[in-house]
């Protein structure tokens, strides 16, 4: 036999099951996972930035065309996580998706339309952070939502992590004219950072435009070569 104080269960954290306290009676999850949640959506529109420059300077590598000399290779290598959290069913879409639960929840019109992933993200993060105090006290779902925003931030910051420790790819040589002269230094890139700067002369390029016209001088430095050899 069991009394009735057995048959009662103390409230836990719909995200993280730790016991609820007493001044959280009657909320869903504890403070602590809202405040982390909060941090988590915070990050995104920075987190999506770098992920979307990478990945466009990985489609950019990849569109450079049939090699046809050594200095073709992409300058940064492709990687499948980067490109998926950039495009559609990556960050936006999934930060899209709780956006309509919530909305769907509270009887609101579904999200509309806020463009492309770059312009979508800072605007769902906007709204989630807005309801999350909301979410955090009412609904129902919310502790499989703090954990895909949990799992989503971690694969964002993995994902570019992955760039910045390895890190470094060679790119080529300095194409710089110093005294008649190429330069000649060996550059690196890496896809956390958008610039390239050449150690021995200065010189830098900055993004796509900046890799392009790095691509094509390297180019025509290798051609005058070949026609002076
Ligand atoms: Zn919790
Ligand atoms: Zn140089």
């Amino acid at each position: 036999m069991h009394d009735a104080a057995d048959e009662y269960t103390w409230p836990t954290c719909a995200a993280c099951s730790r016991d609820l306290w007493e001044t959280e009676a009657g909320r869903r999850t504890c403070r602590l996972c809202e405040t982390r949640t909060a941090e988590r959506l915070a990050a995104f529109p920075g987190l999506f930035q770098q992920i979307n420059s990478s990945a466009a300077l990985m489609r950019g590598a990849r569109r450079g065309g049939a090699p046809t000399s050594g200095s073709r290779t992409p300058p940064i290598p492709p990687r499948l996580e980067v490109l998926s959290l950039a495009a559609a069913g990556g960050v936006a879409t999934r930060l899209r998706d709780i956006e309509d639960s919530w909305r769907k929840t509270l009887g609101w019109t579904i999200a509309p339309w806020r463009g492309s992933p770059g312009q979508a993200v800072p605007e769902h993060v906007r709204f989630l952070v807005n309801n999350l105090p909301w979410a955090c006290d009412a609904y129902d779902s919310v502790g499989q939502d703090v954990e895909e925003i949990r799992r989503l931030h971690a694969e964002c910051t993995q994902a570019l992590s992955h760039d910045r420790k390895p890190g470094r790819v060679n790119v080529g040589h300095c194409p710089t004219i110093i005294d008649d002269q190429p330069c000649g230094a060996q550059l690196t890139a890496s896809a956390a950072n958008s610039r390239i700067r050449c150690g021995i002369c200065g010189a830098q390029w900055d993004d796509m435009w900046g890799w392009r016209e790095l691509r094509r001088t390297q180019e025509a430095v290798a051609a005058g070569e070949r026609k002076a050899a």
